[in-house]
């Protein structure tokens, strides 16, 4: 009799470089593949993810012959059902450190489901780079040596001669959520992640540590939404850096987001709380116009409406834009950190919870060895250093691209600026600044001892 596996494919839409989904080939038959819908995580994801995640499915069961099971429910019910009607004698996945996949793991271990977990989308799985007093790294660098020293494997092969499940008809519901109009989302899936990494090792990488701060070119690999997705592995753009020194830097970059998916793993709660607690007492403003025009990207502020537009336009951002954006909401408009990390995570299409919130602690000075909180971006000041030409300012902001550099960056200074429509600056900067540090000084005085009262 034929025997089956049943694969769950999670954050891990590929088939090269997947060792859970070859134990499941090599455990039966042939394997059942199936990927779990859950419709109030689709409701919440926003078009731009929907639309995302329809093209990487449509692309992955294109890769199988059509026999891709996308099934809505909970886990432990759909991974029950299937078994049951499909006669599955194991259930093979890749873990998951995320709150969300966490929360699965346990609902499906509950209902007395066996799953075989292999791997996960990291290098080296959160929780496994240990101090030598086995505790648990808060800072990036010696986390950096020690991830570095601990060493990964080498990707895993392609399986050869893969055997699928025939569905019987019911289970293919792949979704077509349409990307939104007027937005242009890069191609999903793993054929395209292949590509996009092969193209930047040619044409990016040699150049990676002077151009990846350049949010005006091509300079990074764009590769962060097929690695949200797990369509290509960390493990596969590893193998192929060598010792040159952009290829280190490409490689620290790899390891920030293994170094929050740690952080995260260690400290679920900062996904939407404060890493540094003294931060929740800090006074905030209310998300309001201000907010609004963020994101809208009407601040006024060139570089940071260029990068919010960026946003809207094709669901990613530049790494230099993000932080740029991210002070200017919780330095100059005073609103916390979660409330943009909400707004990203709206839009993004490679959202990732410990990258994202982490992303936002760091800027905002709350996070793991944050940027510290007195270190206030200077809109302007980034615009002139980052974007000299103001390429990035005019892709995004047509209302200036009449303007040359250095003129661009400082609209208001210039009789012509507001030729467009234009907004004028919602705050002052060098304002906004103060402000920003007298209320760090607030919670810095309540830290403080109280004479008062005996040591
Ligand atoms: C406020 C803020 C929010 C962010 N939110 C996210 C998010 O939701 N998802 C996300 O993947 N990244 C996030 N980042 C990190 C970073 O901005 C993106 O990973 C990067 O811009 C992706 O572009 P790329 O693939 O071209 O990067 P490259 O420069 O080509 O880097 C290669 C890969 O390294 C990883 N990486 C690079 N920089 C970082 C970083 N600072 N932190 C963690 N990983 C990094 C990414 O996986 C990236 O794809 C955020 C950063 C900030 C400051």
């Amino acid at each position: 009799m034929t025997t089956r596996s049943l694969f769950w494919f999670r954050r891990d839409l590929r088939l090269a470089d997947n060792p859970a989904l070859l134990d499941a080939l090599s455990a039966a038959d042939e394997t059942l593949l199936l990927f779990i819908m859950d419709n109030d995580v689709a409701e919440r994801a926003g078009p731009y993810r929907r639309a995302y995640l329809s093209d990487s499915l449509a692309r992955l069961d294109e890769s199988v012959g059509g026999k891709l099971a996308v099934v809505s429910g909970s886990h432990a019910q759909v991974l029950r059902d299937l078994s049951q009607r499909y006669g599955i004698t194991s259930i093979h996945a890749a873990r998951e450190f995320a709150p969300y996949g966490v929360a699965a793991e346990r609902e499906i271990a509950a209902a007395g489901i066996a799953v075989e977990y292999t791997g996960s989308s990291y290098a080296i799985a959160p929780g496994r780079v240990r101090k030598p007093d086995d505790t648990n790294y808060r800072v990036y660098t010696p986390f950096f040596r020690a991830w570095q020293n601990h060493g990964w494997r080498g990707p895993a092969a392609a399986p050869s001669n893969p055997q699928f499940v025939e569905l019987e008809g019911s289970e293919r519901n792949l979704p077509t959520w349409p990307t939104p109009a007027g937005v242009d989302i890069q191609e999903a899936g793993e054929k395209a992640a292949l590509a996009r990494w092969s193209a930047f090792k040619v044409e990016g990488l040699s150049e990676y540590d002077e151009q990846r701060n350049i949010p005006g070119v091509a300079g990074t690999s764009r590769l962060s939404p097929h690695l949200r997705w797990g369509e290509i592995h960390p493990r596969t753009l590893l193998a192929g850096l060598n010792q040159r020194t952009a290829h280190e830097i490409f490689r620290k970059e790899i390891a920030w987001r293994e170094f929050y998916a740690d952080v995260l793993h260690h400290n679920p709660h900062t996904s939407r709380d404060y890493y540094a607690p003294a931060f929740a007492a800090m006074r905030y403003d209310q998300p309001g116009a201000k907010f609004q025009a963020w994101c809208d990207g009407m601040t006024g502020y060139p570089i940071v409406d260029a990068a919010m537009r960026q946003l809207r336009e094709e669901g990613w951002m530049h790494n230099r834009a993000r932080m740029v954006v991210a002070s200017f909401l919780v330095k100059d408009l005073h609103i916390e950190w979660q409330h943009g990390a909400e707004h990203f995570m709206k839009y993004l299409i490679d959202n990732d919870v410990a990258s994202n919130s982490h992303g936002w602690q760091w800027t905002a000075g709350c996070g793991t060895d944050a940027s510290p909180y007195y270190r206030v971006f200077n809109p302007i000041e980034q615009g002139r250093r980052f974007d000299p030409d103001g390429n990035y300012i005019k892709r995004f902001v047509p209302e200036l691209s009449h303007l040359s550099a250095p003129d661009i960056h400082t609209p208001w200074d210039v009789l012509d600026g507001h030729l467009h429509d234009y907004p004028q600056p919602i705050v002052n900067h060098a304002l906004e600044r103060l402000e920003s540090l007298a209320r760090l000084a607030e919670i810095k005085a309540s830290k403080e001892p109280n004479p008062h009262q005996p040591a």
